[in-house]
């Protein structure tokens, strides 16, 4: 077997951004690496960082979940004092001993290069691969980057393999996303779930979305796999823009939302106990299933865990696996943004219900319905019959009636996208 190619990317990520998962991304391609490691400093060497250090880190867990052989390394954020690189090579190496290691940064931080301390080191332990930074003066374009490392030809006679990475720029830092956050505007090229995060929390001086965030988050991200709290959190994201589209409360839907799973990664007995302790009565079908009851335990969590106590809220998050007739805006809000979140593996009618979903609740949801039904049937499961109930009702609203006649397309992966 080949030695590891390992790619370590450090910084302060504060907050990480896609700026930082495009350079991750590309270097990982263009030096065949196997993975590329994230390595948020503890405390940086010139640096004052003011965000805590668990946010950095959540922040970058959910930003790389999705993401190719790209991972989050805790290594230099639990070590005591200032994070040196070398440090953190030293301790990687003893972790990997079989592995090759590449030193990815950008042309910004590869100027200060020979300010780092032990660098006669780090030149004989990694390769480094440099990209091109917009924002970082000389080492703007390629040409440049090219011209600016040939003035640093003593690194490469101290022994240094030096690659740059061919990567478009990207015009983005998180200077720029801290500063347009503190305006309390939208910055481009933060990843939805992060841009979440932040905002319920009410990081980089913007005002915390939801008054009991920071109770709620620690809650969730304890009790949910990495997976399942970015989805959460992508899911909140897209239920406050479908909301403001709506003309439905943005508060109850972002709530809903954030809560929706919240008893998803608990064992299907615990929720069963849930509902025997509690008076809870489902159904047999959906006493059966984590994947239908988790709503219904959900409910209960949100109100008796979270303190949650308004019925809209509550109902949102009790009916977002089934549906149920007589859905108001907010269920159906919460239900899609669910099925259509930006981080959802594709499936046959995504796209659809992600075009109807901003234009009309009633038909995509009618559209997600038919696609989830379709995918049972083909599977031989059964549907739920508060579902099929809820199919035949939206069909009887206005909003419906004037479509086509619509066949689903009976497919074997037409569920909502597994996370
Ligand atoms: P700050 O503005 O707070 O300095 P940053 O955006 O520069 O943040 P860092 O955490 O300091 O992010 O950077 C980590 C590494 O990622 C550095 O090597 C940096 O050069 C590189 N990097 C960050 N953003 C980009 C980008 N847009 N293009 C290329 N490289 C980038
Ligand atoms: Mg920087």
């Amino acid at each position: 077997m080949g030695r590891d190619r390992i790619g370590i990317m450090g910084g302060t990520f504060d907050p990480v951004h896609s700026g930082h998962i495009q350079l991750a991304a590309y270097a990982r391609e263009s030096a065949k690496l196997d993975r590329v490691l994230l390595v948020p400093d503890g405390v940086a060497p010139h640096k004052l960082i003011l965000t805590d250090k668990e946010d950095r880190w959540r922040m970058l867990e959910i930003a790389c979940c999705q993401e190719k052989g790209i991972e989050p390394c805790r290594i230099a954020l639990d070590r005591e004092g200032v994070s040196y690189p070398h440090e953190t090579i030293a301790m990687l190496e003893e972790a990997y001993p079989k592995a090759d290691f590449f030193y990815i940064i950008g042309a910004d931080a590869m100027m200060h290069l020979s300010h780092w301390r032990s660098l006669d080191y780090l030149l004989k332990k990694c390769t480094f691969l440099v990209a091109p930074r917009a924002s970082s003066g000389e080492g703007t374009s390629r040409e440049a980057l090219k011209a600016f490392l040939e003035e640093r030809r003593h690194l490469t006679e101290m022994g240094a393999h030096i690659q740059t990475i061919d990567m478009p720029l990207t015009d983005i830092s998180s200077t720029l996303i801290r500063a347009v956050l503190a305006k309390g505007e939208e910055p481009r090229l933060l990843p939805p779930v992060v841009a979440e995060y932040c905002g319920v929390l009410g990081l980089y001086g913007q005002t915390a979305r939801i008054p009991q965030g920071r109770v709620w988050m620690e809650r969730l991200h304890a009790d949910l796999t990495v997976k399942r709290f970015s989805h959460t959190l992508a899911v909140a994201y897209t239920a406050r823009n479908l909301a403001r589209n709506h003309h439905v409360d943005v508060y109850k839907a972002e709530a809903a939302a954030l809560l929706h799973d919240c008893a998803k990664c608990l064992p299907l007995s615990e929720m069963q106990k849930i509902c025997h302790d509690n008076a809870l009565t489902p159904d047999a079908l959906t006493f059966s299933s984590g994947n239908l009851l988790h709503s219904i335990a959900g409910s209960y969590l949100a109100r008796s865990l979270y303190g949650v106590e308004d019925p809209d809220i509550l109902r949102a998050i009790y009916c977002h696996t089934t549906g149920k007739v007589g859905m108001t805006a907010l269920d159906m809000v919460v239900y899609l943004a669910d099925k259509i979140e930006p981080t959802r593996a594709p499936y046959p009618t995504l796209s659809k219900v992600r075009m109807l979903a901003p234009l009309s609740l009633q038909r995509a949801l009618l559209v997600s319905m038919e696609g989830t039904q379709a995918y049972v049937r083909h599977g031989n499961h059964p549907l739920h019959p508060q579902t099929e109930r809820t199919i035949q009702w939206l069909r009887t609203l206005p909003e419906n009636k004037r479509d086509e006649p619509r066949k689903a397309k009976s497919t074997s992966n037409d569920k909502g996208g597994s996370l």
